[in-house]
């Protein structure tokens, strides 16, 4: 009986992961054709300065709706993107989206504001990533110190090789963010060597800060290395007036979450922030 069950339990495997599989294949298909299909769109959400409550920025998060598929949500087809290099053409599509938006909030006499937007690893490990973004930033006449790159912190265990890349961004005037700080179990070194800007305190230590006295130790010392080393601080994830409260009696400058807003379609963040 447990050999009869074990061969069951196999098969039940087996079909199981052909259908993962399946799912994957077909997934890929559709996303390859997502740009040409007008299938991706970004949303933004705004960072606040926080002692001030005031609108000083966005980030650009890109949305995909599938007619197979529906909304897929970034951390399913991000990772889909990166194993296939479908990302090279994805991120691209992103940036020079983003710096369109830009441009167009510009032409329409909005308050400037600052846009980041996600990085892959995958993109700068592309040798012409700089001259490309320098071509993008310079053809839709964008101030570069109001574009932004979010990278996640894991990107800097391999920070050797993607230094050159780094400095170039750099170079041409556009910031440079660590996102999801705190989770990437990496040496904190690169902090020092590296052309950064800003680091993005992750959402892991802000959802239970009212709390949790670890995660608030944790958060101050965040806190403290951004001012020690000069680097803007951004809380990600506020979702309540509580966790919202504690941060600024850290002295947090910056902060984005539900609290403030959701990621919003151009159309509503106009209506409610821009205009
Ligand atoms: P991220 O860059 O850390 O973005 C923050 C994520 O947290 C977003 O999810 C956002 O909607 C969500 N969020 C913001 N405020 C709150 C809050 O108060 N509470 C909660 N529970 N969540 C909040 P989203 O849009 O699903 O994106 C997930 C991740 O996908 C992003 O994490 C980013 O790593 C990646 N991603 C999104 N767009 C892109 C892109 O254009 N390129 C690349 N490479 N990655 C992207
Ligand atoms: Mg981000
Ligand atoms: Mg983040
Ligand atoms: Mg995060």
């Amino acid at each position: 009986y447990a050999k009869l069950k074990g061969k069951n339990n196999y098969q039940f495997y087996t079909v199981e992961l052909k259908e993962k599989l399946e799912k994957k294949m077909s997934m890929e298909t559709e996303l390859r054709n997502a740009i040409l299909n007008n299938e991706l769109y970004l949303h933004y959400q705004p960072k606040f300065n926080l002692c001030a409550n005031e609108m000083i920025g966005m980030e650009a998060l890109l949305r995909w709706e599938n007619a197979k598929f529906g909304n897929v949500p970034p951390v399913e087809f991000i990772p889909l993107a990166e194993e296939t290099g479908l990302i090279h053409s994805i991120g691209d599509w992103v940036i020079l989206q983003a710096l369109e938006q830009m441009w167009e909030w510009k032409r329409k006499g909005y308050r400037s504001m600052k846009v980041s937007v996600n990085l892959s690893l995958v993109q700068l490990r592309q040798l012409d990533f700089g001259k490309k973004l320098a071509k993008a930033i310079e053809a839709y006449d964008v101030d570069p110190t109001l574009f932004e790159l979010e990278i996640t912190e894991s990107v800097m265990e391999n920070v050797e090789e993607i230094l050159p890349t780094l400095e170039e961004i750099k170079s041409i005037g556009v910031g440079i963010s660590i996102d999801d700080f705190g989770t990437g179990f990496s040496s904190l070194s690169y902090l020092k060597s590296l052309p950064i800007d800003t680091i993005k305190i992750d959402r892991s230590f802000i959802l239970d800060l009212i709390h949790n006295k670890d995660d608030e130790a944790i958060v101050k010392s965040i806190l403290n290395i951004g001012n020690n080393l000069n680097l803007s601080v951004v809380a990600e994830g506020i979702e309540t007036v509580e966790q919202l409260n504690i941060l600024k009696e850290l002295e947090c400058p910056i902060g984005q979450g539900f609290y403030f807003s959701k990621p919003l379609s151009t159309i509503e963040l106009e209506e409610k922030f821009l205009k």
